[in-house]
């Protein structure tokens, strides 16, 4: 059997509690929630999921919008010797569907909302022993119910145990689980809070979804906080709530994605008062220097920092040093973690010259679930091969130039364009679908797809934006789709997304 790790996860929950003790610490929907509450309910809940027969290393996906019950559950989680597989509550069943099976799930922890769609997306899934779900549902196990477990002592996970299998896009459409080991998490928890650590700033609002990789390393970081942190959680966000929450709440520091700041730039930002709020962390999507510019022009109190990383790397690679920020950088490499740039034949590159970022971390993961070759492609010589193009400048900050993989990214989310190719082609009339990224304002980066149909097949761009709505995932259905004679293929039949972009700069030129 496995001891108890250094890093353990759950451990580090009982030291954190140990050395701040019980105070108000989480504000939820009007609800303060006592640091103590929230510890101990974690502890009933690891000690009813074991009891159900949650076991060590059982994946477990939990699939939620945010709200204490998330940390709760992770914690729980965690306790039980058990890995967090989370699943955004935007996925489509089929994609929920992907993420359970593949993971091979014990159980699905859900709430009263979603609980129809996990339930589908597990029926035909031998693995999924129980479904579990916060308030009464039918054919559902009561989360209230498993938290009235005595509690116990923590089942035991090594420090390369898995804590996470967290599912990300693919290159080659299906999302894969990438695998995070407690030493993992643990590891970029702490340089988080390192790298963003101020005496005194405290007061923290968090609004980007817990179920990917950055919501989880900004509760694991807050574990590492020496002081009694305050955090304000919104379900999702909502610019007025954010703001209002801002105001009435004295927040201090928050995270965004860049599409967010775009969003908060269109409403009456001097009409409040902002001036608790001394820094924001952007990151997943490259930060234009004019949104952030602007911003801090008109909230003065603010100082914006870049910061960069996977959910392979467990979340930070970069990040803009307080006081030391480079507008346009990502910020200089987190402490622990090494910053290559290599060309096409691995050899690294000097300061200046674009390649390939590599990194090597301990928070580096261990591989991708039940995917040896992905692996192998990206993981080379312990170093992880980012896929994003950049450079390093003479001082040793990163910039990202451009994406080597063709990854959207729409308002911080990953959309893969092959994955929604998928989906579009499962319409009756469409006979080939090209899709890449446009870029945008609001968004970053938006959707847009190029069909062809079949013949004698009639649809138009209308309809197909409108089934896509229906059918395709919210943040990533083509909003913008163009009827075409022929979708242009490359010599080997993929989908020539270059020929795209060409047609694309004509169609907005003409
Ligand atoms: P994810 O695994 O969902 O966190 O997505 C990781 C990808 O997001 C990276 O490979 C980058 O392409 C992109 N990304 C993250 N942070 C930034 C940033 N600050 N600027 C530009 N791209 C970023």
């Amino acid at each position: 059997m496995t001891g108890l790790g250094e890093h353990n996860l759950a451990a580090l929950a009982e030291r954190s509690f140990a050395t701040k003790g019980d105070y108000e610490a989480l504000l939820f929907e009007g609800r303060w929630h006592r640091s103590g509450e929230l510890f101990e309910r974690g502890r009933r809940l690891a000690a009813g999921l074991s009891q159900l027969g949650i076991a060590p290393g059982d994946r477990v996906v939990v699939t939620m919008a945010n709200s204490p019950e998330v940390g709760i559950v992770y914690h729980a989680l965690w306790r039980a010797g058990a890995v967090v597989t989370p699943a955004s509550f935007l996925l489509s069943r089929t994609e929920l569907h992907h993420v359970i099976a593949d993971a091979e799930a014990a159980a699905v922890i859900t709430s009263a909302e979603f609980a129809d769609k996990a339930r589908e997306a597990s029926a035909d899934v031998a693995s999924v022993r129980h479904l579990i779900a916060t308030g009464q549902v039918e054919d559902c196990t009561a989360l209230e119910e498993l938290e009235q477990a005595e509690p116990q002592a923590i089942v035991p996970s090594g420090d390369d145990d898995l804590a996470a299998v967290m599912y990300t896009g693919g290159t080659t459409g299906q999302a894969k689980g990438v695998m995070l080991s407690h030493a993992n998490l643990d590891y970029a928890g702490c340089a988080a809070q390192a790298a963003a650590y101020v005496p005194g700033v405290n007061r923290g609002l968090a609004t980007l979804p817990l179920s990917h990789s950055y919501g989880l390393l900004v509760t694991i970081a807050g574990l590492h906080n020496p002081e009694q942190g305050v955090g304000v959680l919104l379900r999702w966000f909502d610019p007025q709530l954010f703001l209002d929450m801002i105001e009435q709440q004295q927040i201090q520091q928050t995270a965004v994605v860049p599409t967010m700041l775009q969003i908060l730039l269109s409403q009456p930002l001097e009409d409040r008062d902002l001036s608790s709020l001394r820094y924001l962390s952007s990151g997943g999507a490259p930060l234009a220097p004019q949104v952030a510019e602007e911003f801090m022009r008109r909230v003065p109190s603010v100082s914006i920092r870049q910061g960069y990383g996977l959910t392979e790397t467990a979340a930070l690679i970069a990040t803009n040093p307080v006081g030391r920020e480079k507008p346009g950088s990502v910020g200089l490499p987190v402490p622990g973690t090494e910053v290559r740039i290599l060309d096409d034949e691995l050899r690294p590159l000097p300061p200046g010259e674009v390649g390939e970022i590599c990194a090597a971390s301990p928070g580096v993961m261990q591989g991708y679930w039940h995917s040896p070759e992905a692996t192998q492609e990206a993981l080379r010589d312990g170093w992880l091969h980012t896929g994003d193009l950049g450079y390093v400048d003479d001082q040793g900050y990163v910039f990202i130039v451009d994406r080597k993989k063709d990854l959207i990214i729409r308002g911080g989310f990953n959309v893969y364009p092959r994955d929604v190719e998928d989906a579009l082609l499962e319409h009756p009339a469409i006979e080939r679908a090209g899709v890449i990224g446009r870029l945008d304002e609001v968004s970053g980066e938006e959707v847009v797809a190029f069909v062809s149909l079949r013949p004698g097949a009639q649809a138009t761009s209308q309809e197909l934006v409108q089934w896509g709505r229906e059918r395709i995932g919210g943040y990533k259905y083509p909003r913008e789709i163009h009827v075409v004679d022929e979708v242009p293929l490359t010599g080997v039949g993929k989908v020539d997304r270059k020929a795209l972009r060409k047609a694309l700069g004509e169609l907005v030129h003409r």
